[in-house]
C-alpha cells in the first residue's frame, strides 16, 4: 500500500486512448491530481479507429463535448448501424442497426409474435420494425426525438464515424484547457522501485525522468509498460478469431454520406468502409494464413468507392486481451490492454468502459489488490462477451466457397457462445449475460441475419391470435415507416447542424 495520496498521474501516449483517458480525468478529478501524459510524434498514433457504438454519447456527455462541435471538428458522420454484406451467404446483406426492434407489448418478445407470423407468410422482413434499419436504407438521420415518447423517433440510438487523429487534437485541447501537462518525446527506459517493481518513472530520450505513482499505459500494441516492462502476459483468441493483418486506406467521398459503416466480407477476411465528410475510411482486415497481402492489398483497393489517397498501410495484430488490464501501478487501456477485431467497433467502447471502471476503483490513497482483482474481472467480463459476440459473425456463415469460411463454421466455439446459440436454435430465446454490452435485439439481428434457425417459436406468441397478431405487426411497421419519411436525408442533416468547414 501506497502511504501517499496518489498525487500524480502519467498516461503513456496520446492516441485515441490516451486523450480520451486524460479528458475524462481531467474533468472528474477536478485538479485533485496532476496529469501528465507523454506523446511522441515520431512514433505517432495508429490513427484507424473511427466507428464507434452509441454509448460513446454518454462519454461526450460527461466530459461535456457537444456534439455539433465534435462532428464539425473531426469531420465525422452519424451512424445507425453496421451493414453487412457476404456474410451469411455470398450475395446477401443485412443490418444490425442500433436501438430496439418492434414495439413490446404482451408478453413475450416481440420477435417471438414476427417469428410466428413469418412463418405463416403474414410479416414483412425483420429489418422493417426497425427504425434504425429503415433509415439507414433510406439514408435518412434524425437524433432521438425526446419530446414524442411513445413514437419510434424517440428510440432512434446513434453513434457516430470520425477522423480519429483529429478527434485526438479535439480532445487534447479540451484536455490541456482543464490542466493536462503534455510532454512530447521518446520514452527510452521505464524505471521501476525494486521494493515491489511498480513503475515509478519513464525517462524520456531527452534525460527527463516523468515521476508518478499511477501509470495508465496507452502506448497502443507494445504496451510499454504493461507488457514490455511488467511482463503480463497475454491472452491469445487467434483460434477463434483468426484475422491477424489489416491493411487501411482512405479513398476521396462519395455525394451521399451513408449513415452506416458497411463490412464486407471477401474470400478470407473482410473490408471495412466508413463514411466521413471528408473521405472514405476503408480497410482490409484478413487472415494471414489463407491469402496474401499482395492480394488483400489488390481486393481492398478494388472494391473502393472513390480513388484511393495514400498507398495501403499495413497493420499486424493478435486478437486477444492482456492476462490482467491492471498490475502493481499500471493500468493499460486502448489496445495496450487488447484488441478485438473492429467487427462490431468496440474498442472505443472498451476504452471508454476501462476509463470508467478506473474512476469507479480510482486509486487515491493506495493500491488495494481486492479492487484490483475487481477491476480486471469486470475487464475480462466485457472483453469475453464481446468476443462471443463476435465470433459469431464467423461461425455462423453458410459460405461455401472459400476455405477460410469453411474452417470458421467448423470450428470449435467458447461453451458460453455455444451455448446461446443452442438455446436460440431452439425457440429462438436470447439471454443477455449480466449487463453484458450488447442487447437481445443485437445478437438477434446478427443470428436472423445469418441465417441461424430456430425450431419453433415461444408457445405463448400463439394466445392473441393470428389476426391480431398480424394487425399489431403492420401497425408498427406503418408507425416506422412513416417516421423514416419525416426524417432529413444524412446531408442535409450534416448540412444543417455540423458541416466541416
Ligand atoms: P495508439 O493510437 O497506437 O497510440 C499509442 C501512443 O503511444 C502514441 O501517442 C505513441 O506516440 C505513444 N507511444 C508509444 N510508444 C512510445 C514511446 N516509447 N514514447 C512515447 N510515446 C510512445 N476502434 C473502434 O472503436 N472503431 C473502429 O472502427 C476501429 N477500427 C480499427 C481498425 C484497425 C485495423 C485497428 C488496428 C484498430 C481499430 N480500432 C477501432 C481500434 C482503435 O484504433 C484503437 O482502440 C484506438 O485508436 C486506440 O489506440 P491507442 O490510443 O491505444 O494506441
Amino acid at each position: 500500500m501506497q502511504a501517499q495520496p496518489l498525487q500524480t498521474v502519467v498516461i503513456v501516449g496520446g492516441g485515441t486512448a490516451g486523450w480520451m483517458t486524460a479528458t475524462a480525468l481531467a474533468t472528474t478529478l477536478k485538479g485533485r491530481v496532476k496529469i501528465r501524459l507523454v506523446e511522441s510524434d515520431e512514433i505517432g498514433i495508429i490513427g484507424v479507429g473511427e466507428a464507434t457504438i452509441p454509448m460513446i454519447q454518454l462519454f461526450n456527455k460527461v466530459v461535456g463535448i457537444d456534439e455539433n462541435d465534435f462532428i464539425r471538428a473531426t469531420q465525422g458522420t452519424f451512424k445507425l448501424g453496421i451493414e453487412f454484406v457476404n456474410w451469411g451467404r455470398l450475395g446477401e446483406r443485412y443490418i444490425h442497426g442500433f436501438g430496439k426492434l418492434g414495439q413490446d407489448l404482451w408478453t413475450v418478445p416481440f420477435e417471438q409474435y414476427w417469428r410466428k407470423m413469418r412463418a405463416l407468410g403474414r410479416a414483412a422482413p425483420l429489418e422493417e420494425y426497425s427504425i434504425t434499419r429503415m433509415a439507414c436504407k433510406a439514408g435518412k438521420f434524425l437524433p432521438a426525438q425526446m419530446d414524442v415518447p411513445n413514437s419510434p423517433l424517440n428510440h432512434i440510438a446513434h453513434a457516430y464515424h470520425f477522423d480519429a487523429s483529429l478527434y485526438a487534437r479535439f480532445l487534447r485541447g479540451i484536455a490541456e484547457q482543464r490542466g493536462v501537462q503534455r510532454i512530447e518525446g521518446r520514452i527510452v527506459q521505464v524505471s521501476q522501485r525494486p521494493v515491489d517493481g511498480h513503475v515509478d518513472a519513464v525517462v524520456m530520450a531527452s534525460g527527463e525522468r516523468v515521476e508518478g505513482e499511477l501509470f495508465i499505459d496507452c502506448s497502443g500494441f507494445r504496451g510499454l509498460l504493461i507488457e514490455e516492462t511488467l511482463r503480463t502476459g497475454y491472452e491469445n483468441w487467434q483460434h477463434w478469431l483468426p484475422c491477424d493483418r489489416a491493411l487501411a486506406v482512405p479513398c476521396a467521398s462519395a455525394p451521399r454520406l451513408l449513415p452506416y459503416t458497411r463490412a464486407t466480407a471477401h474470400r478470407a477476411g473482410w473490408q471495412w468502409r466508413i463514411p466521413l465528410q471528408h473521405r472514405i475510411g476503408n480497410g482490409h482486415v484478413y487472415c494471414s494464413q489463407f491469402v496474401s497481402d499482395d492480394e488483400a492489398a489488390s481486393t481492398l483497393l478494388s472494391n473502393l468507392d472513390g480513388a484511393p489517397l495514400a498507398d495501403p498501410r499495413p497493420i499486424r495484430f493478435t486478437t486477444g486481451m492482456r492476462e490482467q488490464g491492471w498490475n502493481r501501478n499500471v493500468v493499460a487501456i486502448g489496445l495496450a490492454s487488447g484488441f478485438l477485431e473492429p467487427l462490431e467497433s468496440t474498442s472505443i467502447h472498451l476504452i471508454q468502459s476501462s476509463i470508467q471502471r478506473l474512476i469507479d476503483f480510482f486509486p487515491d490513497d493506495g493500491f488495494n489488490p481486492v479492487e484490483i482483482a475487481e477491476y480486471n474481472r469486470q475487464s475480462r467480463f466485457e472483453y469475453e462477451r464481446i468476443r462471443d459476440f463476435v465470433i459469431l459473425h464467423y461461425k455462423v456463415n453458410q459460405r461455401s466457397d472459400s476455405e477460410f469460411w469453411k474452417a470458421c463454421a467448423a470450428m470449435p466455439i467458447p461453451d458460453s457462445l455455444a451455448h446461446k446459440i443452442e438455446l436460440y436454435q431452439a425457440r429462438g430465446r436470447l439471454v443477455r449475460i449480466d449487463q453484458e454490452l450488447f442487447t437481445e435485439p443485437s445478437w438477434l439481428q446478427v443470428m436472423e441475419g445469418q441465417n441461424l434457425d430456430c425450431e419453433r417459436h415461444h408457445p405463448l406468441a400463439d394466445l392473441p391470435g393470428d389476426d391480431s397478431t398480424a394487425d399489431y405487426l403492420e401497425s408498427v411497421r406503418q408507425v416506422i415507416a412513416k417516421c423514416v419519411d419525416v426524417m432529413p436525408t444524412h446531408e442535409q442533416y450534416i448540412a444543417q447542424h455540423c458541416a466541416a468547414a
